[in-house]
């Protein structure tokens, strides 16, 4: 995701923050109980080191051979790159910056006002962008208004359109606001046609301040929490059992006991019904997960033998906004010290570009058009696939009107079965640092039994 592609002043800014920084000392004695925590992401991690550091006796069980989940660091040429997060968003009292601190990882924060918008030949000058930007912020800030005691919901597409039609807007606005539309989108992984209006203003909370990428890969955060976890890789867990004493979890190959289990996989496995639970998951909680809004985010990076390109932090083609596959070209070379571009997509476009067979020549072709250069062949390319991918079957989270009820019934546990994972964060849903709340928060409640 992609918090800031439409400028500082996002209007996430306008809500309220609220958190905890610290890493939560838990309290109680330790308590020498075993503790399966299914999934290695981050709030399986996070959930894992707090209750090992109790006393507890913890097992993750993994579905694939590496921790992270939708933390993906690849390191094959040598230098870090993050494929899923790469953003701690907001470095403003982020809960992740205590244990950012701990475990010595280096960030730096993304500028998005260092971005080249390109518009054939005419030039988009830091001043008519802002001026635009007023504009559509404005808008916003109307729709915002309109969507406060709404009681019909109405698709952010509809808004924007209906207010659009009460406005003149200059070309260049028209264009522009394509743009920031695309930002919302970039942000949350979905279409503005998907995305609920009131939900989108109303539900959720942003942490202040700038974006860091992580310098050394994100997954160095959770080498850090998972020092001394014991993990078992290749455990696709496919049933969860609870009698009265204990929980069976089995997987493709073997059956493990527990006294707590934690579920971290993503909302979108679950909604899969790929874990079977037995008894099953109450109505009202299996209804609640089924109606958790996920969305779609993909990266295509490409490594080249050297630099062609300016020293902005991205650029966006504004010529056929429109129609385009990816909302922002990133430049990754302030971060990796190698000349490596990444384009970004998000929603149905996002689910396109993981399908795609033949990107290389549409990514070449994007490029002679913004940098109208000859561009050498690409040593590497990554291409994501977490549409597909079922241990993710999509990127994350975003808001609907009906969120905050979801998220809190989501997250209930249901007897010894505990669930934690962005989407069970009722305020930071859809980030890493949602994910590693939710861990804190699991922990503490068995801690609490
Ligand atoms: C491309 C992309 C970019 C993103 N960018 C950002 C960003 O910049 N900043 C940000 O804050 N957030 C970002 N996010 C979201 C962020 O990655 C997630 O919110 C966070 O990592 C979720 O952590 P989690 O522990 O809840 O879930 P996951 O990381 O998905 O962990 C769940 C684990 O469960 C495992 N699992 C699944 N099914 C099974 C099974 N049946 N049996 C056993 N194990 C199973 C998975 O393999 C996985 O390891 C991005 C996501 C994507 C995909």
């Amino acid at each position: 995701m992609n918090r800031k592609l439409f400028l500082k002043t996002s209007l996430f800014y306008l809500l309220n923050l609220s958190c905890s920084t610290n890493v939560t000392r838990l309290s109680k004695n330790t308590y020498n109980k075993k503790v399966i925590v299914i999934g290695a992401g981050m709030a399986g991690s996070s959930v894992a080191y707090q209750l090992k550091n109790e006393g507890y006796d913890v097992q993750i069980l993994e579905a694939r051979t590496r921790v992270g989940g939708r933390i993906y660091t690849n390191r094959e040429r040598g230098y870090p790159i993050d494929l899923g997060a790469s953003w701690m968003h907001g470095n403003k009292q982020n809960p992740l910056e205590p244990v950012i601190k701990q475990f010595g990882v280096k960030s730096k924060e993304t500028d998005y006002e260092n971005v080249v918008l390109l518009d054939g030949d005419s030039e988009i000058t830091p001043e008519i962008l802002f001026n635009s930007y007023q504009k559509f912020q404005a808008l916003l800030d109307k729709i915002k208004a309109q969507t406060e005691n709404s009681i019909k919901d109405q698709n952010l597409r509809d808004l924007l359109d209906i207010n659009y039609k009460k406005e003149t807007l200059e070309e260049i606005d028209k264009k522009l606001f394509i743009y920031f539309e695309r930002g919302i989108e970039n942000e949350l992984g979905a279409e503005l046609s998907k995305l609920s209006g009131y939900g989108i203003f109303h539900i959720g909370e942003k942490i202040e301040g700038g974006d860091e990428l992580i310098l050394s890969g994100f997954d160095t955060i959770l080498y850090g929490l998972l020092k001394n976890i014991n993990i078992n890789f290749n455990q696709k867990v496919i049933s969860v059992r609870q009698s009265a004493d204990s929980v069976k979890v089995e997987t493709q190959t073997n059956v493990f006991s527990a006294d707590f289990v934690i579920i971290t996989v993503p909302v979108s496995v679950l909604q899969k019904n790929s874990i079977v639970f037995d008894p099953p998951l109450p109505l009202e909680k299996s209804n609640a997960i089924s109606k958790i809004p996920f969305g779609f985010y993909s990266k295509y990076i490409l490594e080249f033998p050297e630099k062609f390109w300016t020293d902005e932090d991205a650029y966006v083609q504004l010529k056929g906004m429109k129609n385009q596959w990816y909302e922002l070209l990133l430049n990754l070379e302030p971060y990796t010290n190698k000349p490596v571009l990444g384009f970004l997509s998000s929603g149905e476009r996002a689910k396109a570009v993981e399908k795609d067979k033949n990107l290389l020549p549409k990514a070449i072709s994007e490029l002679k058009k913004i940098f109208d250069v000859n561009i050498p062949s690409p040593l590497k390319t990554f291409q994501t696939d977490w549409s597909v991918d079922p241990f993710s079957l999509g990127a994350y989270t975003y808001p609907s009107r009906e969120m905050e009820s979801l998220v809190k019934e989501y997250a209930q546990p249901y007897g010894k079965i505990f669930f934690a994972g962005e989407g069970t964060h009722e305020k930071y849903f859809s980030y890493v640092h949602g994910a590693y709340l939710s861990g804190i928060r699991e922990a503490e409640r068995i801690l609490n039994l």
